[in-house]
Formats: structure tokens, sequence, C-alpha cells
């Protein structure tokens, strides 16, 4: 019997879909999953008829394979993914391939392609995002590990991934752990725009009084510019439009409002403080989602601090896409990317991942969560300044901030006169205003720190480190 091209642990629901996909484009696979169970499932079910076989145990699993061996991992992040790599390393030969595409911590990446490349194994940790439909269609994937490692995968991975208009949405990432690095900072920006929409939604449905319906014609009218044309905003459309069948009325009205995380948000925020990256709309996303789930306290909050009287505000035309929320809208989404895009340069330089901006900005122009059309212009802001050190001064970026501020501060400010929470607007507001500010007044902080603790300080008038007596 001939042998399999390609082998894939774990049939969840990314598993699944991937495996369909690489048979698709000729590849030959076998599968092997925990539970037997659910490779019979698969195969009886979605596998049958095609070039897919399954293995009992993963001695058998790695028989069926042709040599060096390509192995896809999609199983938990953490402790099964180390379980799983211990388990199958005694059956592995040198040159044998083993991919990562779960949404593994990049550190844990860093540790096991040092462990795995010295035992003459390749290892690469490959960030893939687009969801079921997408991991069967065509991903955005993200592959980092030795370059002879992508190598080897190249051609299957070319084949799967999403194609846009300039290729496949898969490029070699970097060197260790940096593909899944740069897949959690998408992970970042997704929480961003995610909870951008949700406060727009927040918005135009209690301070402008707007039905459902007119809400998702408003997300219509978003995604058909280049601004906010997006995958992100045309699922928020279909969300806004789907009834319960037994009481016709809108599903997303009866869903908890409490949001969960699974950990890259979090691995975002936590990287961005350790590099020192400034990423506020990102971080409030975050904050948000935690805020959420305290539901009880703020049943409780609600009748103690006084329930918000919403006064209503005019925010615009559905006609004219709410202008100037539409402007708010898009500034904090530009300001998700702007900080994803500054975190992973900071990365870049602090871990030599040499990153390159264009062709991550590329390779989420399709197949992924984020994908949207504002990503060709990313694309060009860093083809035509690779050292650009914020998205925001690009001239075509900055020509939005300079035209789209009014908007922004006019809904930052009237939220905050009714009293209705957008922590990622009003961060984005800040987080530009901070950045247009030559001089901010940490001056004082620096007196304060150095009056109670002689930390010093620098002075703007002359060279050198100060220290002052000042009490
Ligand atoms: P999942 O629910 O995260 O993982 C399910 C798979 O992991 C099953 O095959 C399960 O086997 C296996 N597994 C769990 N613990 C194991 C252990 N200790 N040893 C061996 N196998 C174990 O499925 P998923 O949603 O398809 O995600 C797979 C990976 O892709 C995850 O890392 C996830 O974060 C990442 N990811 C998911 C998405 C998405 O949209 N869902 C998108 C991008 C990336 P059993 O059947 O035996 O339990």
């Amino acid at each position: 019997m001939s042998k399999a091209h390609f082998g894939l642990i774990g049939l969840g629901v990314m598993g699944e879909n991937l495996v369909l996909n690489a048979e698709r484009n000729g590849f030959s696979s076998v599968v092997y999953n925990r539970t037997f169970s659910k490779t019979e499932a698969f195969l009886h079910s979605r596998g049958s008829g095609r070039a897919i076989t399954g293995a009992k145990d993963l001695r058998d699993f790695v028989d069926q394979l042709e040599r060096p061996r390509r192995i896809l991992m999609m199983v938990k992040a953490g402790q099964p993914t180390d379980a799983v790599i211990s388990q199958i390393s005694p059956f592995l030969e040198e040159g044998d391939l083993l991919i990562d595409g779960g949404n593994s911590l990049f550190t844990d990446t860093e540790r096991r392609v040092a462990e795995l490349e010295k035992k003459s194994f390749g290892y690469i940790g490959m960030g893939v995002s687009g969801g079921a439909k997408g991991a069967l269609e065509g991903p955005s994937m993200m592959p980092g590990g030795t370059k002879t490692s992508y190598k080897a995968i190249e051609p299957l991975l070319r084949k799967m991934a999403a194609q846009v208009e300039d290729g496949p949405c898969v490029t070699y990432i970097g060197p260790g752990g940096s593909g899944h690095f740069v897949k959690t900072v998408h992970n970042g920006i997704e929480y961003g725009i995610e909870q951008i929409l949700a406060e727009s939604y927040d918005l135009m449905k209690r301070v402008c009084g707007m039905q459902s319906e007119e809400i998702a014609d408003v997300m219509a009218y978003w995604n058909g510019t280049e601004e906010l044309g997006s995958y992100l905003v045309e699922i928020t459309e279909a969300c806004m439009r789907v009834k319960d069948p037994l009481d016709s009325t809108h599903v997303v009205e009866k869903i908890m409002d409490k949001a969960g995380q699974k950990g890259t948000g979090l691995w975002t925020v936590i990287s961005a403080l350790e590099l020192g990256a400034s990423v506020p709309t990102i971080y409030a996303s975050l904050n948000a989602r935690v805020m959420s789930s305290m539901k009880t306290q703020r049943i409780q909050a609600e009748s103690i601090l006084k329930k918000i009287d919403i006064k209503h505000l005019d925010f615009g035309n559905t006609s004219d896409g709410m202008k100037p929320l539409m402007d708010a809208v898009v500034l904090a989404t530009i300001a998700s990317y702007a900080q994803g895009m500054e975190l992973m340069r900071r990365a870049s330089s602090e871990y030599n991942y040499k990153l390159h901006m264009p062709s991550i900005a590329q390779i989420w122009k399709g197949g992924c969560i984020i994908r949207s059309s504002l990503l060709r212009r990313i694309q060009d802001a860093y083809n035509l300044d690779p050292q650009l050190s914020n998205l925001l001064i690009d001239p075509w970026f900055a020509e939005q901030v300079i035209r789209r501020l009014p908007g922004l501060a006019k809904v930052v400010s009237g939220a905050a006169q009714v009293g209705v929470p957008v922590p990622c607007l009003s961060s984005t507001l800040d987080y530009i205003n901070s950045y247009r500010t030559a001089r901010l007044p940490q001056n004082l902080v620096q007196a304060m720190r150095d009056c109670f603790g002689s930390h010093t300080y620098e002075r703007v008038d002359k060279e050198g480190v100060f220290h002052t007596e000042w009490i």
C-alpha cells in the first residue's frame, strides 16, 4: 500500500477541516485522534470516499506516512501539545517534521523548537486563522521555525492557504516561536475590532434608539467602504439579522452578555507590557471581556450606583453610515492594527525575528478573521517605509486620523455624557491624542519619583542626570 503524504493529529473542528483541505489539494492523508471513536466517526462521514485513512495508535499512524514525515498537530494548546509531542517523538526519525497548528504560547514554541531540532526533527510553530470555514476553504497560516523545516512543508501550505490577488496567505514568518507570536498579535487585534463593533452596536441601540435591522443596514454600509470592508463587519451584519425561528425575535438579544477569552488576548497584552509597546485599544477590549464576565456584580452595582438613564444623541443617519460613529469605528480599527503592528515591530527587534511587515499584512488579507480592505493600505504603508515607527504617521493613515478625529471625539464625549461605556473608542482617542502630543505631563511624574525615591530625571535644557531636594 502506498504511504500517505500528510498526517494529522487531532480531529477537532480545525483538524477535521484542515485534513479535508489537504486531501482536496492532492495530499493523501492519515489521521489520528486520542479518542478513536472520533476517528471512526470522521472516516464514516466527511472523510469517507477520500484519500484519507485512520490510525488507531501513533505507531500505526507514523508507519502509514511517507518519509520524511509531515505531521500537523491540531490539539489543545499547552500540556496536551507537550503530551502529544512526547508520545510521538519515539516513533519519529531524522528529518521528520512536526507542525503545531494550535494556538500555542510563543515561548512554549521557542522551547519545543530548540528541544526537537536537537533531536534532528524539524519543528514548525504555525498560527492558523480562519475558523472552521477558513480551515476547509483556505486559512491564513503563520509558520515559524527553521527555514529548512518551512521549505519542507511550503508546497502543501501554499496550496492549502487562502489565495488573494498577490498570492497565497502563507509565508515564512521567522525563527523560533515567531509564527505563534504573530498569531497571538493577530488575535489581539481581533479582540480589539470585535469590541469596537460591539461598542458601536451598543451606541446605535441605546443612544440612537435604533432597531437591529437598522444597525445591520449600517454594518452593510460600512462593509461596502474601503476603511471598514472586512470579514468582522460582514459577520456583525449577519449576527444582527438572524432571528429565532421560535418567536421571530433577534437571537443576538437573547445571548448572555459575558464574553470568554482563551489566552491569546491576554498574551498579547502581557507581551506588550514586557516589550514596552503601547496597546491601549487592545487592552481595553480584553478588560471589557473581563468586566463582562462580572455579571452578578454588575447587576448588584446597577441598583447601588444608580442605573444609567440614557438620553438620546444624534450620531448621524443610516444613509450616510452614521458619519461620526463611522469615524470613531474607523480610527479605533486603525488603532488596533497600528498597536498590533507596533508590538510585532518591537518583538522582531527584541527576539531577532526579522519580521517582514508587508508580508504579514499580505497573508492577513485572506482567510483569517481580521481580513479587511485596510490590510492593503497597511501593506502599502510598510512597503513604502519598512522602518515605519507607527502606522498612524503613514501619509494615508495620517489623513484618516486628521479627518476623522472630530467624529471620534464627538462620539466619545457623547457616550461619556450619557454614561455608556466605550472602552475601546475612548482608549483610542487617548492613544491618538497622546501620540500626537510632543510634550506630555510625565515631567511631573518624574519630579514626584525623584521627590519620594531619588529616581533622578533628565532635563529638556541640558544633558545629564539630575536630582533635586524637593522638600
Ligand atoms: P480543540 O477543542 O481545541 O482541541 C480538540 C482536539 O485536541 C481533539 O482532537 C482532542 O482529542 C485533542 N486533545 C485534547 N487534549 C488532548 C491530549 N491531552 N492529548 C491528545 N489530544 C488531545 O479543537 P479545535 O478548536 O479544533 O482547536 C485545535 C487547536 O487549534 C487549538 O490549539 C486551538 O486553540 C487552535 N485554533 C482553533 C481555532 C478555532 O476557530 N476553533 C482557530 C485557530 C486555532 P479528543 O477528541 O480525544 O478529546
